[in-house]
């Protein structure tokens, strides 16, 4: 594969865009640290961002509370949902602009970057709609009427990785605005531009601060984001060392948590199942993204019986993946996000061969451009093994036979995460009984996907805590207030 160059579309892009910190409506020339977003297909500089230090941090958090003081949460929830509409409105005029940027900046496929724009967009209509819907109760009581109201938080600190960008920001941005707050939103500093754009084509619908945009690393601007008091709630979507440190920092405001962590998701092949369909949800899940997905099905455990044909197949189809320039609207895998990860990743699977797995696929990536990783599929991977066990994030499939069902369950239920899982077979009864066996937050048979709306999605153990998606999302962005009113006897 020759070398990628996209210098031209970069120069496009900046000829249009500032990406800078976002507050109050406006981009914010500062004077502080800054870093450089690259492009990882093609290694080029796309931007260099500024640093929001405390200081920044901290006018980004005043400007977000006077938004929910003043404008934002003194609207009615109609009137918040049509203005929530409008910037849906504005981002389809904007789908290509934001793709694009979302591929040049994570390296994903274009034609996977639309399609996460897409569905970033719908996540937001979709809570517009459901805010109108909250309600609170009334609660039967003799001596008392007593009813609750669901009410804003005031102000949420969101802060988001690189893999999926946008489609993460939805999730937060969804519920937490249509619930009636202001949201102060870190995205990664791997992949902050297309987050800054969608904030950026709200200025015309959304009062100023109703969404903020800080730029940098977790330390120094996601630890001080998440430290503020006037942060009510936070909801943060990254790995579990991360995750862990975001929990310890909101515990000293008390700050409730919404965590989406990491996943090390198996899927079971049973001796029955359709080959074609379990490859397919295979590979369109551990190949998708290059296999930087929280819940990809890192690990295959299949039957013994059907083994040898399911390595071949899952071999046969990765040798079929179009690896490419993400621009090229045939690519279906890209690079990884950087050369750190790339050696992350590298040394999983090397450490895996020396430790007995066998390279079925391994392809020499020397062809490939640096940051690109073959996809690859390791067989006989022990379960104790630590490419069994962490999140390898990049596109590497291991694969574990067993023999009865108490064994695979077992051995599905063997790591520390439990944010997905999935099954393959046709026996729709097995099916059923591993979904309920398994200990996920999501179980999927015979399918990978993107996550419909409505479904909750989140982990068991410590894959995190919460869930997003649902519809009751949104109560997780909201107080709950219960008002008593006595009844009098004697009158
Ligand atoms: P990461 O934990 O390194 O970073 C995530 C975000 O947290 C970034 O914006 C980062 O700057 C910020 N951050 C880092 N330290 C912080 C701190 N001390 N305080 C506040 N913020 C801090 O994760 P990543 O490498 O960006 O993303 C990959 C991880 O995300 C994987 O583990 C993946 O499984 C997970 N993930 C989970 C889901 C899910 O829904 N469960 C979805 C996507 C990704």
């Amino acid at each position: 594969m020759d070398d990628i160059y996209h210098g031209e579309k970069i120069a496009a892009l900046n000829d249009r865009i500032e990406f800078e910190n976002y507050i109050a409506s406006e981009g914010k020339s500062l004077q502080t640290e800054s870093f450089r977003v690259r492009d990882p297909a093609s290694g080029e500089r796309i931007t260099e961002l500024r640093i929001a230090d405390d200081s920044v941090v901290t006018t980004a958090v005043e400007s977000s509370k006077s938004a929910f003081e003043s404008t934002w949460g003194a609207l009615s929830r109609s009137e918040r949902s049509n203005r929530l509409l409008e910037w849906v409105e504005v981002l389809e005029e904007h789908e290509d602009e934001l793709a694009t940027i979302e591929s040049l900046d994570t390296g994903k496929p274009i034609s996977q970057a639309r399609e996460e724009v897409r569905e970033a967009i719908e996540c937001l209509e979709y809570y517009a709609k459901v805010c109108v819907t909250v309600s609170g109760e009334t609660v039967d009581d003799q001596s008392a009427h007593i009813y609750t109201r669901y009410e804003p938080f005031g102000l949420v600190g969101a802060i988001v990785p690189w893999n999926f960008p946008l489609v993460i920001a939805s999730w937060k941005l969804g519920p937490a605005l249509a619930a009636g707050n202001a949201v102060v939103i870190k995205p990664s500093e791997k992949a902050p531009l297309s987050i800054t754009r969608a904030a950026q084509l709200s200025a015309d619908v959304l009062p100023p601060g109703t969404i903020n945009v800080v730029h940098g690393p977790g330390t120094p601007t996601g630890e001080t984001l998440v430290s503020r008091p006037d942060v009510r709630k936070v909801s943060f979507t990254g790995s579990l060392e991360t995750g862990k440190n975001v929990m310890r920092t909101a515990a000293n405001t008390v700050s409730p948590v919404t965590l989406e962590l990491g996943g090390k998701s198996p899927m079971v092949v049973f001796s029955d199942a359709d080959m074609e369909k379990v490859v397919g949800a295979v590979a369109g899940s551990v190949f998708h993204n290059a296999g930087q997905t929280c819940d990809a099905y890192s690990r295959v455990l299949v039957h013994e019986d059907r083994h040898d044909e399911f390595v071949e197949r899952l071999v046969a189809r990765a040798e079929d993946l179009q690896v490419g320039d993400p621009l090229d609207p045939d690519t279906e895998i890209g690079p990884l996000i950087d050369g750190e990860r790339h050696e992350a990743v590298q040394s999983h699977v090397d450490r895996a061969i020396e430790s007995g797995a066998t390279p079925a696929r391994y392809p020499d990536e020397t062809s490939l451009p640096s940051n690109y990783f073959p996809p690859t599929v390791l067989d006989e991977v022990a379960t104790e093994s630590r490419i069994s066990q962490e999140e390898v994030f990049g596109p590497v499939e291991v694969i574990t036979s067993f023999e009865s069902y108490d064994q695979a369950i077992e051995l599905a239920n063997r790591t520390k995460y439990g944010l997905a899982a999935a099954v393959g077979t046709e026996d729709m009864e097995l099916a059923h009984r591993a979904a309920r066996d398994i200990d996920a937050g999501s179980v999927y048979i015979n399918y990978s996907g993107p996550n419909p709306l409505g479904a909750p999605f989140g982990g068991y153990e410590q894959s995190g805590v919460g869930r997003e998606l649902s519809r009751d999302a949104i109560l997780d962005y909201m107080n709950e207030k219960s008002i008593y009113q006595p009844i009098r006897e004697n009158y």
